[in-house]
């Protein structure tokens, strides 16, 4: 009776793994060769189940069949990189300005003696 619990556990664990001593048990415990053969059935229907392949616009077409909504906003490839060029441009001419612009204000304030003050504190 231990032996058939531990069996069953196993069983329901890893299906494919028993032990040797766990298997000779499945030889001489009918109620456990049944429930080893109905597992390996289960086993059998699930793993043959087919997958049915969905294309990659279904969602599209559904949602163009409802009348009255809007169509999604499908992107290319093409226009997510030229966003992408958009925003890396962007952030480097924002990186450039910045830097410009102290740049700017430290010329400014050495014309206007600004220096001179923090070098005679
Ligand atoms: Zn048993």
């Amino acid at each position: 009776m231990e032996h058939c619990k531990e069996y069953r556990t196993n069983l329901a664990l890893r299906p494919d793994g028993d032990t040797a001593e766990l298997s000779q048990h499945a030889a001489t415990c009918p109620e456990c060769a049944k429930a080893a053969k109905r597992a390996a059935a289960f086993d059998t229907v699930v793993q043959s189940a087919v997958m049915p392949m969905v294309p990659d616009d279904l969602t599209a077409r559904l949602l163009a069949l409802v009348p009255g909504l809007a169509q999604p906003m499908v992107r290319s490839k093409r226009w997510l990189r030229q966003r992408r060029a958009f925003f890396a441009i962007s952030a480097l001419l924002s990186v450039i300005g910045v830097a410009v612009l102290i740049y700017g204000l430290y010329i400014l304030g050495s014309y206007v003696g600004v220096s001179e003050i923090w070098h005679t504190q």
